[in-house]
């Protein structure tokens, strides 16, 4: 019998792959929706269930919402919990973000708990809940991040959104540690890159890239580091994560890191107007300086420009079989869909 699982956030970037992996592998596949009536966030996703061996249905939950998402998780084997906002453009942190990251998840993990059928949830955090500011690597004088690291140094009033990750992450360890009916596996995904399926998302992803691409930074970028992965991985080691008995715990998604002016080099074959992307690096004491008219503190800059960041993704290619992806192809791919 095909496993039947709930898929949060499907309408999104990373969602929309998941969902589509999921019934090309024969899965009866539930996919929440804020609203049903909206059909054009979720039509493609019909589409391609019509071609695949698995099949899709509806439901209308929102994450805000107290037992919102109880009826699609009742019959249903497994979670994918993807639905959260990624955005940095957003007007109050804890009602734009940390409110969705953290009571979603706890209606989410609640239904799961409430079903009489959930046997797992995996759960989409993202290295944000290993690491908050980059400097963090060099305050725990480490030389690398893994698994055993979570964000000890985000709030809401700085970094909002790794806080929502890592609060979310760490409240759902909290759930599922006061039970035993399902299991939990949690995939920290760093920044991801590619083509999309869904034409709809918000996704900080698509964004960077948009305003990358049309000059945003042509006077210099700062230099940010960054680890990359493509999303088609990502939503693979979903899949390859409920599947595997063996996993348990936590995995990092990372295939490369760069920076922005590294990154800028590999994009410049890919873009036509490649004159628009920056060469240089912005010099750190200018951003101090302008960081309030980007919308940045002067502790972000401080606390992550100019510091490296390394992330271990041995547990992925052990546990999950991750072949990354040439970040080269993502990104190519990603332009071209542009
Ligand atoms: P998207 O913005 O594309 O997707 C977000 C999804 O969440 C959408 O389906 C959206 O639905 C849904 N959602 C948002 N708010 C609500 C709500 N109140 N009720 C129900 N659903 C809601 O983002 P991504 O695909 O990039 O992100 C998906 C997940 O991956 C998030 O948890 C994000 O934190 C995580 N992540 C993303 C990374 C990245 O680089 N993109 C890196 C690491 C982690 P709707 O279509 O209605 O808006």
């Amino acid at each position: 019998m095909a496993k039947t699982v709930l898929i949060t956030g499907g309408t999104g970037y990373i969602g929309a792959w998941t969902v589509k992996y999921a019934l090309e592998k024969g899965y009866n596949v539930r996919l929440s929706v804020r609203d049903k009536k909206q059909t054009a966030k979720y039509e493609f996703l019909q589409k391609i269930a019509e071609k695949s061996a698995g099949n899709l249905e509806i439901f209308e939950a929102n994450l805000l919402q107290k037992g919102s998402f109880d009826a699609a998780a009742e019959g249903a084997d497994w979670i994918f919990h993807l639905a959260s906002p990624f955005t940095l453009r957003f007007k109050d942190a804890q009602k734009d973000l940390v409110d969705p990251a953290l009571l979603g998840t706890e209606n989410v993990l609640n239904a799961a708990s409430a079903s009489s059928t959930v046997e797992q949830v995996v759960l989409t955090s993202s290295v944000a809940a290993v690491c908050g500011d980059n400097a963090d690597m060099k305050t725990l004088g480490v030389e690398e991040l893994d698994e055993s690291h979570f964000n000890f140094s985000s709030s809401v009033h700085h970094q909002p959104y790794p806080y929502s990750k890592v609060a979310a992450e760490k409240k759902a360890w909290e759930i599922h540690d006061a039970q035993n009916k399902w299991k939990l596996k949690v995939i920290n995904p760093s920044f991801v890159m590619g083509p999309s399926l869904s034409a709809n998302s918000n996704s900080e992803s698509l964004q960077f890239m948009k305003d990358f691409i049309s000059g945003k930074f042509l006077m210099g970028a700062p230099d940010l580091f960054f680890g990359f992965v493509d999303v088609r991985d990502v939503a693979m080691a979903h899949i390859m994560a409920a599947e595997n008995n063996e996993f348990k715990g936590r995995c990092i998604l990372v295939a490369e890191h760069l920076n922005m002016v590294q990154l800028s080099a590999k994009l410049k074959p890919f873009v036509d107007a490649a004159w628009k992307l920056p060469k240089a690096k912005a010099p750190k004491f200018l951003l101090k300086l302008l960081a309030p008219l980007f919308g940045i503190t002067a502790k972000f800059v401080e606390q992550n420009i100019g510091h490296p960041i390394q992330l271990n993704n041995r547990k992925s290619k052990e546990m999950l079989n991750i072949n990354y992806r040439d970040l080269n192809d993502t990104l190519k791919e990603m332009l071209d869909q542009m």
